[in-house]
């Protein structure tokens, strides 16, 4: 079998990790369980790196803590740990229920979130959770540390602008679900064989005294080319009731935004469309019964 690398490096600190970066001077790469670039590498659609540095070994990135307005995961945080963790089932419902999805226990055991995010795929399932909570990413450089909202990080299919030869992605947040707040994420995906998802969606709403939307943030995908914070059907809900009705026009304007390949390892488009039309507005439904639930 050909080797992917041939130095690997486990760093126990950020700054150790961003010096191996710039010594190897972009012939390194940064790996978390390494769960999607191994088996790039492996199946020849990247060229091997002359070396791994492992970012999921970095002394205190390796837990979920929480502060005063934030939930904070460290980069070496794999998908089980978030789907166990109960500040996270509780106020940041839909990034366990995202992450739960995820392969099988092998994969979410070894996978981690940041390598969710940094490999920047529009599918990718914990980072449509993390976008409907309006996650945020810190992003590590030799010039510096900076926290960047999720949703700016995208430039295309696993383009971000996290310059994953130079740069860690060290930790992500979100601010947890409050009072008369609740969020909810659901899959369509075909119940065996490959597990590519038809449609992927997240919901987080605040509902007012009044029933109406007071705040909501929406992560769908694949629906083009990055992970999509569907900034239109957002706009489209603030100030309104929480109705069946306005879920319903919710689909409709997302449809109008998104744009829906047939696939024939997805669905077609038009399958594709009857499954926002089918849940978009279940999961706000459910999102809306948590938040009154949480009143
Ligand atoms: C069988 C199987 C099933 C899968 N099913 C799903 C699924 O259902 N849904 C889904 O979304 N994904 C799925 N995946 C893909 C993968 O498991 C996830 O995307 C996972 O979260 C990747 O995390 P990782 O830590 O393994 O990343 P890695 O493979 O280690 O890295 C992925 C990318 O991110 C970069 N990177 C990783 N960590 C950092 C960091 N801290 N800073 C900067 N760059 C970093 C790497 O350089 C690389 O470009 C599946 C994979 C397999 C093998």
């Amino acid at each position: 079998m050909t080797r992917s690398w041939s130095n690997y490096h486990t760093p126990a600190t950020v700054d150790e990790a961003l010096a191996l970066l710039q010594r190897y001077g972009g012939s390194a790469r940064v790996i978390g369980g390494g769960t999607d670039l191994l088996v790039e590498t492996r199946r020849g659609l990247r060229r091997p790196f002359e070396a791994m540095v492992d970012a999921s070994r970095i002394k205190g990135l390796d837990s979920i803590s929480q502060d005063d307005n934030y939930i904070v995961i460290g980069c070496g945080v794999t998908h089980t740990m978030i789907v166990n963790d109960s500040r996270i089932i509780r106020h940041g419902t839909c990034l366990a229920e995202s992450c739960g999805v995820i392969g099988g226990p092998q994969v979410r055991n070894t996978g981690t979130l940041a390598g969710n995010v940094a490999h920047a795929l529009p599918a990718g399932d914990g980072t449509i959770g993390l976008l409907a909570l309006g996650g945020e990413v810190e992003i590590a450089a030799r010039g510096g540390t900076r926290w960047m909202p999720a949703k700016d990080t995208f430039l295309g299919p696993g383009k971000s602008v996290i310059d994953r030869q130079q740069e860690v992605l060290t930790r992500l947040r979100f601010k947890p679900t409050g009072r008369s707040e609740g969020s909810a994420f659901h899959r369509v995906m075909r119940p065996q064989g490959l597990c590519l998802p038809i449609i992927s969606m997240a919901v987080r709403l605040r509902l007012d005294e009044d029933n109406t939307v007071g705040a909501a943030g929406i992560g769908m995908g694949p629906v083009g080319p990055v992970p999509w914070f569907a900034e239109p059907v957002i706009a489209a809900l603030l100030g309104e009731p929480a109705s069946a009705a306005q879920f319903a026009n919710a689909a409709e304007v997302a449809l109008d935004n998104v744009t829906l390949r047939t696939s024939k390892y997805r669905a077609t488009e038009e399958y594709r469309k009857a499954m926002i039309r089918t849940y978009l507005p279940m999961i706000l439904i459910r999102a809306a019964q948590r938040a009154g639930a949480a009143r």
